[in-house]
């Protein structure tokens, strides 16, 4: 087994203990690979790994590898065979507005929507193309202004952020090319990822919110945890976690 083989299996292993910790069943958590930085070569081991879902956090950066990737696993040199189309490419950074376009042209998946303006783009080129893209909506529980999303810091004291919030929820659910999903968000960097407990807590404690206000909708995902703080999110209900350094090493 390679690296990469053996690091996936392993973060498997900790997911699995983590949920069981919680008393949850560790399907509910998808392992989304994130593969910023790293080359075609370390994205095919993940997939013969079993990785099927992968992130990337530049628009850039997916325009180039996307296509590669697919095309390997369309020529059937990673000895699975033709199939590209069971990978999911989850787009998980700030996406510039005019990087709307080749952001719904290459991802299956956007969890960073941070702000209206790019909510109504990304619609309307999904509509352009005819698709619904499925998304998140980033929330900056925390307050670091370091981080971009939706800015709900002590949201459930702060009632004005909150109704901000809402207001901005509500129009985005009513854009005919975006499907809402649910929340995400990054938690601060800490040295104890205990720390990142009331951040995940308070993400989750958000998505129950809005079930509550938009009972019709189905609020279903919370991508939260990273290779620092994953299992502290999934005990937290994390139902997507995004894994970089923990399956490919340090970044290079
Ligand atoms: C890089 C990145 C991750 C993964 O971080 P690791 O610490 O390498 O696991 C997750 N989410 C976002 C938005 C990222 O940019």
């Amino acid at each position: 087994m390679n690296n990469v083989a053996r690091n996936v299996e392993r973060v498997r292993e900790r997911i699995g203990e983590a949920a069981a910790r919680a008393g949850r069943d560790p399907d509910e958590v998808l392992l989304v690979a994130v593969t910023k930085t790293q080359p075609v070569a370390a994205v095919i081991a993940a997939y013969e790994a079993g990785i099927r879902h992968f992130g990337e956090n530049r628009v850039e950066e997916g325009e180039e590898k996307i296509p590669a990737v697919n095309s390997v696993l369309r020529s059937g040199d990673s000895h699975l065979g033709s199939d590209c189309h069971l990978v999911i490419w989850h787009m998980i950074g700030h996406i510039q507005s005019r990087k709307a376009q080749p952001a719904v042209a290459h991802f299956d998946y956007v969890h960073s929507i941070d702000r209206l303006k790019i909510a109504h783009r990304l619609s309307n080129f999904a509509c352009q193309l005819g698709r619904t893209l499925p998304v998140l909506l980033e929330c900056n529980i925390s307050g670091e202004s370091t981080k971009f999303g939706f800015d709900l810091m002590g949201w459930e004291q702060d009632t004005a952020r909150r109704d901000a919030f809402l207001a901005a929820v509500e129009e985005i659910l009513a854009l005919p090319g975006l499907d809402v999903q649910g929340l995400m968000t990054m938690a601060p960097l800490v040295d104890d990822a205990e720390e990142t407990r009331p951040v995940f807590a308070g993400l989750r404690a958000l998505l129950e919110m809005l079930r509550e206000r938009f009972p019709t909708h189905e609020w279903r995902h919370l991508s939260m945890g990273m290779s620092d703080d994953f299992e502290v999110a999934v005990e937290e209900g994390a139902t997507m976690v995004r894994i970089g350094r923990a399956i490919f090493g340090e970044l290079r």
